[in-house]
C-alpha cells in the first residue's frame, strides 16, 4: 500500500459518508485541527461542526481531535474541545507515531476501527496510514496556511 495515499476522500468533514464508516466498522474518528474542522490559527471552529461534532457523538462515534499546532496559544479552542468532551492530542508531531498512539489510548480503540481525517498527506494521511488507520483527505478550509504546511504541499504535488 502506497503510504501516501489516502483511504477515501471527502469534499469537506460535513461531507463525508458517516454512516457508510460506521457500515465499515470504524468507532472512532481523529480530527486535524487545522484547514480541516477550522481555520488555521484561528478561533473555534464554526456552530456548524460544533452541531457535527455533537451529532457524531450522540450517534455513538468516539472523537479526538489530533493537532500539529500550539494550542497553549489558542485557549479558546481547547475550551470549545472541552465543552463537548472531546480530548485534544497536541502538539501530536504528526505523521511521527507517538500522538496518534496517544489518541487511540485515549479513546481506548484499535487502529483497524479508527478513522482520521484531514487536509495534510504529510502529516494526516502518511501519520494515519503508518499506524494503520483508515485514512480521509479533505481539501484545506482556507489557503491560509503556515510557510511549513506550504512547503508540505510543494512536497505533496510532486510525490503526485
Ligand atoms: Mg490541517
Amino acid at each position: 500500500m502506497n503510504p501516501f495515499r489516502p483511504r477515501a476522500r471527502a469534499r469537506s468533514v460535513h461531507e463525508l459518508d458517516y454512516a457508510a464508516l460506521w457500515e465499515r466498522g470504524i468507532r472512532a474518528l481523529l480530527f486535524d485541527l487545522d484547514n480541516t474542522l477550522g481555520l488555521w490559527r484561528a478561533g473555534p471552529p464554526d456552530v456548524r461542526t460544533a452541531e457535527l461534532l455533537r451529532r457524531l457523538s450522540a450517534a455513538g462515534f468516539k472523537l479526538a481531535v489530533i493537532s500539529n499546532g500550539r494550542l497553549s496559544q489558542r485557549p479558546e479552542v481547547l475550551d470549545f474541545f472541552r465543552e463537548l468532551g472531546i480530548p485534544v492530542i497536541w502538539p501530536a508531531r504528526k505523521p511521527l507515531p507517538a500522538g496518534f498512539r496517544r489518541a487511540l489510548k485515549v479513546l481506548e480503540t484499535g487502529p483497524h476501527e479508527t478513522a482520521v481525517i484531514g487536509d495534510q498527506i504529510l502529516t494526516d494521511v502518511l501519520g494515519g496510514n503508518l499506524m494503520g488507520l483508515y485514512t480521509i483527505l479533505v481539501p484545506p478550509l482556507s489557503p491560509n496556511e503556515s510557510r511549513f504546511t506550504k512547503f508540505n504541499r510543494f512536497l505533496e504535488r510532486w510525490l503526485r
